[in-house]
């Protein structure tokens, strides 16, 4: 079992009698980015719920950083270094600082007010709007601070849902180039989403499909693999 990091294995889910996930084996190494790719209803958002407690597995555990957290509450699994981003991300009726301040809840005081300048920093658009209300900002500096509210509990595997979600091109490669800056260092990323946009970000790949994981590898090894190249890069 690696030490450092996401371990998931053979995990089933799903909501009252449907099964949506069927044995999913997938891990994320300390520094590392991994992308999770999967059409609509493929599990995605399922699995990433499993995996921060929202959602009981029926099968399967689940380690991080060494520990396993099978059936640890959402709160232990935050204060263990797992954070997630849901596609909603954050609360709009709150300002800036507020919804930072909610993301690092279980920092202690000192160390919150140092993670806050720190993003205040990789995020000088929220810095200059702090007293603002969240939804008083656009669709990408919205994501921007969906982002930094799951940095401000100084994760050490930051999960996202789909950061593409609701987003024109040109911010999806803005939240591209943000993700890039963030992989310097230990942090670990796993990326929920189905824009292949995102794949520029990744040290690996899981494919999702009907709820299993069908390929799981490269980026330059999903291109070698005809089918695969032809289902999610078309004729690119
Ligand atoms: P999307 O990109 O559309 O969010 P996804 O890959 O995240 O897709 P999930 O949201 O995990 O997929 O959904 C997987 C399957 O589980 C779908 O068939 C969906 O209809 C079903 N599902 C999701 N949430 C529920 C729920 N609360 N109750 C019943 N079925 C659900």
């Amino acid at each position: 079992m690696q030490a450092e990091g996401l371990v998931a294995e053979e995990i089933e889910a799903g909501y009252g009698k449907v099964q949506v996930l069927w044995g999913i084996s997938a891990s994320v190494a300390s520094g590392e980015s991994v992308v999770l790719l999967g059409a609509n209803g493929a599990g995605k958002t399922t699995l990433l719920r499993v995996l921060i407690g929202l959602l009981p597995a029926r099968q399967g555990r689940i380690w991080l950083n060494g520990e396993e957290i099978t059936h640890a509450r959402p709160d232990r699994r935050v204060r263990s270094g797992l954070a997630y981003m849901s596609e909603l991300g954050v609360f709009g009726g709150l300002t800036i600082e507020e919804n930072l301040l909610i993301g690092g809840q279980f920092l202690p005081a000192a160390r919150l007010r140092r993670s806050m300048a720190k993003l205040y920093e990789i995020f000088p658009v929220l810095a200059e709007r702090r007293r603002a209300l969240a939804s008083s900002l656009s669709g990408g500096e919205r994501k921007m601070l969906g982002i930094a509210k799951a940095l401000a509990a100084e994760p050490k595997v930051l999960m996202m849902d789909e950061p593409s979600a609701g987003l024109s091109p040109l911010f999806v490669s803005e939240v591209v180039r943000t993700l890039k800056q963030l992989r310097e260092g230990a942090l670990a990323m796993l990326i929920a989403e189905q824009n292949i946009a995102f794949l520029d970000l990744a040290d690996r790949v899981y494919t999702l499909e009907g709820g299993r994981v069908r390929f799981e590898g490269t980026v330059a090894a999903m291109h070698a693999d005809n089918a695969l190249h032809r289902s999610y890069f078309g004729l690119s």
